[in-house]
């Protein structure tokens, strides 16, 4: 997919998006209310109200982060990761120097892998940390080059450079072209998949979270990952922005030994997204 991305955007740089069903079937929503509008007597307080739904529906599909109605959106590993028992832990926000080292130490001590969705410009700021992330058999993706809180608001113009600066930063530093993207907090709108089309990225959000950047009970957090807990489960956590315990330890480090141990007990192996998405 990376592949024929490149070379279409090779042989035509502003070409041909393959539009996902709900954006046509949009489209010619739009062509049939402004028709009816226009050709049927007294139909344009209607048209104009098909129109203002329509709308709000695709806003509605970029507020929730799991849906596929604006384009391929990565839930689940494919099904070929059940025979393997893999799930995939993602991790998010960082790479965070105070967090980060000891989930290294966590993830090492069990012998499981994850994938780290890092902001471009921390891993500016921490070179060192992020190659060591890679070096230790982890792997790097794409969450943008600020994560900026309207990111959800950009255009095509502000999602290419947020996105493709994040990848030229991260290949840089780590050596890796990022193959998986995912937005802050999941959120976009239907300018996204063009570009992300055009980088040859795919969206990558999850099956479950912990909504561990809000919730500082680890009990709570963990309850909420290991619910039906199976084979190709996407699951999200933070390592950048994470919420505090109690006693102030980023509630990840509290978490992340109760989850390894339990895919242990379940027979559950956590790989890299790119090792878990092979078919
Ligand atoms: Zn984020």
């Amino acid at each position: 997919m990376g592949k024929s991305a490149a070379m279409s955007s090779a042989t035509a740089p502003t070409e041909s998006w393959p539009w996902p069903p709900a954006m046509r079937a949009s489209a010619a929503w739009h062509v049939a209310a402004l028709g009816a509008g226009v050709l049927v007597p007294g139909a344009w307080p209607w048209a104009i109200g098909a129109i203002v739904l329509n709308h709000a529906l695709i806003t509605g599909a970029g507020l929730t982060p799991r849906s596929n109605l604006l384009g391929p959106n990565v839930t689940r590993l494919p099904e070929a990761a059940a025979a393997r028992r893999e799930v995939a832990i993602t991790i998010d926000d960082g790479p965070e120097p105070e967090v980060t080292p000891r989930v290294l130490d966590l993830l090492d001590a069990h012998g499981q892998r994850a994938t780290f969705f890092c902001i471009a410009e921390r891993v500016l700021a921490h070179p060192e940390l992020s190659r060591e992330i890679v070096a230790r058999g982890h792997s790097i993706q794409n969450h943008t080059a600020q994560h900026r809180h309207n990111f959800s608001f950009l255009g095509p113009r502000g999602f290419a450079s947020e996105i493709a600066r994040a990848q030229d930063i991260l290949t840089e530093v780590t050596g890796q072209r990022p193959t998986c993207f995912r937005a802050p907090a999941g959120l976009r709108n239907p300018f996204l998949e063009p570009v992300l089309h055009r980088l040859g990225l795919s969206l990558v959000s999850w099956t479950r979270r912990g909504f561990d950047t809000r919730e500082g009970d680890p009990a709570k957090v963990m309850a909420r990952l290991a619910r039906n807990l199976q084979a190709r489960d996407i699951l999200l956590l933070h390592d950048g922005n994470a919420a505090r315990t109690a006693e102030g330890q980023p509630v990840l480090l509290e978490v992340l030994p109760l989850l390894l141990e339990r895919l242990r007990a379940d027979g559950l192996r956590a790989v890299t997204l790119s090792e878990g998405m092979k078919p």
